[in-house]
C-alpha cells in the first residue's frame, strides 16, 4: 500500500513501538509526523533514518514535535502547528504511554495524574482536534495503542490498567460517532513487547528475585504470554497499516489483541 498523499501522526514515536510504527509508514512513503522525548541529536538521527526508508526517489518527509502530551495546552499547540504546517493528519496513531508499578495504597498521586493525562486524556485531545478535518476530507483512520491491560488487569498497575481500559471505551465511542463516515477508530492491544518500557520491568523483576535478566525475562513471559515470545513492534506497525487499508474499512470500534494468547487464558 502506498501512502504518498497521507500524513500520519504517531505520538510517542521516538522509541519502542511508536518508532517501529513510524518506520513501517515511512516505507510506504507517508509523511511521518513524529512526537516524543529525546535529545536534539537523537531526534536528528531518527529523522535521517526514517527519511531514508522510502522506496520512492525522494526522501520521505519526516518532522518532529516535542510536545509533552501530559499537558493539554502543549497538545493544542502541537495540533495547531500540525494543521498549519501540514494541513492536518489523515491517520492518527495515539501511542505515547508510560507505566508505573506500585500497590494502590502507596501509588503516588502525581503518577496517577500523569499516567491518566498521558495514556488516556492525550488521546481525547488529539482525536478532538483531528476529527473535524477527517470529516471534511471524508476519510480518516484513528488507531489507539492500548494494551492487554485495556482488557484484563494485573496487580500494582492501577493507573495503567485504568487508562488502557479508558482507551478501549473512548475508541468505541469515537467509532460510533463516526460510523457512517469513511473514518474508523480501533484499539490495538499488544501483550509484552520488548521495549524500554518493559526492559525496566524485567530489570526490577531480576533485582527483586535475585535472578539473571534471562531468567526474569522467561518468568515475565511465562506468567502471562503463552507463546513465550515477545510481540514484534514492527508487526504492530504492519497491523496499523492493514487498518488503514480498504480491506479494513468495516473494522471499527474494535479492541484487537496481539498478545501471543495472553487474554484467552
Ligand atoms: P517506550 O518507553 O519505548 O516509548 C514511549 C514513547 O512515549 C517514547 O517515544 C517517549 O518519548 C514517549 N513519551 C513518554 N512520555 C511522553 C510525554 N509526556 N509526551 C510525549 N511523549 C512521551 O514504550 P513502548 O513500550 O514503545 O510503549 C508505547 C505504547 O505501547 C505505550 O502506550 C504502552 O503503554 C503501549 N504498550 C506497550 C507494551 C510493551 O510491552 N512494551 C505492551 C502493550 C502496550
Amino acid at each position: 500500500m502506498k501512502l504518498e498523499n497521507k500524513k500520519v501522526l504517531i505520538t510517542g514515536s521516538t522509541s519502542g513501538i511508536g518508532l517501529a510504527i513510524a518506520k513501517v509508514f515511512a516505507k510506504q512513503n507517508a509523511t511521518v509526523i513524529l512526537n516524543g522525548l529525546g535529545t536534539i541529536d537523537e531526534i536528528k538521527t531518527i529523522i535521517a533514518d526514517l527519511s531514508s526508508q522510502t522506496s520512492a526517489k525522494v526522501p520521505v518527509k519526516v518532522v518532529h514535535y516535542d510536545a509533552d502530551l501530559a499537558n493539554p495546552l502543549a497538545i493544542q499547540d502541537m495540533m495547531n502547528k500540525v494543521q498549519k504546517e501540514h494541513g492536518g493528519v489523515d491517520i492518527l496513531i495515539n501511542n505515547a504511554g508510560i507505566q508505573y508499578v506500585s500497590p494502590i495504597e502507596s501509588f503516588p498521586k502525581e503518577k496517577w495524574d500523569q499516567i491518566i493525562a498521558l495514556n488516556l486524556s492525550s488521546s481525547f485531545h488529539t482525536i478532538q482536534h483531528c476529527l473535524p478535518l477527517m470529516r471534511q476530507k471524508g476519510w480518516g483512520r484513528i488507531i489507539n495503542i492500548a494494551s492487554t491491560h485495556g482488557l484484563v488487569a494485573s496487580p500494582y498497575k492501577s493507573a495503567y490498567v485504568a487508562s488502557k481500559h479508558g482507551i478501549v471505551g473512548l475508541t468505541k465511542v469515537v467509532a460510533l460517532e463516526t460510523a457512517e463516515e469513511n473514518i474508523t477508530c480501533n484499539t490495538i492491544c499488544p501483550g509484552w513487547v520488548l521495549t524500554p518500557l518493559v526492559e525496566k520491568q524485567i530489570k526490577a523483576k531480576a533485582e527483586e528475585g535475585h535472578k539473571t535478566i534471562e531468567e526474569a525475562t522467561y518468568d515475565l513471559l511465562a506468567e502471562k504470554q503463552p507463546s513465550l515470545k515477545f510481540v514484534n513492534p514492527e508487526n504492530i506497525g504492519e497491523f496499523c497499516l492493514f487498518l488503514c487499508s480498504e480491506a479494513a474499512s468495516q473494522i471499527t470500534g474494535a479492541a484487537l489483541s496481539m498478545d501471543g494468547g495472553w487474554t484467552v487464558r
